[in-house]
């Protein structure tokens, strides 16, 4: 049994923030900022591909409900709303999460994107395949 589906079912503590029948929401180990928190689904799924389009929506609507508590809380107004998908986006824990990052100026995290330039024909041909697999 992986980790957080152990933090769900109360076989090992954590620090719990909020709890509904499909999902639950508790502070990060290892708090990136102060308020760092992360919702999981209670039910296991490996990440993003693989989880439930409904679930997915019931965890967002959670994740905006306690960005607006923390901002509250903690005084904080910036954020980053993160899921890492796959070992190589950086997901350590392969059960579903989203984090809520807290963010203040100057606070050392580095989330940084690169720009790939591409052609008129490559955006289309581009946006037409993916369109395709909607
Ligand atoms: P990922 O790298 O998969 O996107 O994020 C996994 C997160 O889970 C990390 O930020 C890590 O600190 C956190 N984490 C790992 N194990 C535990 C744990 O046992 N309890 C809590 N509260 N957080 C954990
Ligand atoms: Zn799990």
């Amino acid at each position: 049994m992986c980790i957080f589906c152990m933090i769900a079912e109360g076989k090992i503590p954590s620090h719990k923030i909020y709890e509904d029948d499909l999902c639950l929401a508790f502070l990060d180990l290892s708090q990136a900022n102060i308020g760092h928190t992360l919702i999981v689904p209670k039910k296991h799924f490996d990440n993003i591909i693989s989880l439930d389009n409904d679930l997915a929506g019931h965890l967002f609507s959670v994740t905006s409900k306690l960005t607006k508590a923390i901002s509250k809380a903690l005084g904080v107004n910036d954020f980053n709303i993160l899921n890492n998908c796959g070992e190589v986006a950086g997901q350590s824990v392969h059960h579903f999460h989203i984090h809520i990052i807290p963010r203040k100026l100057n606070d050392n995290i580095k989330i940084e994107l690169s720009s790939n330039k591409l052609t008129d024909e490559e955006f289309i041909n581009l946006k037409n395949l993916l369109i395709e697999n909607i």
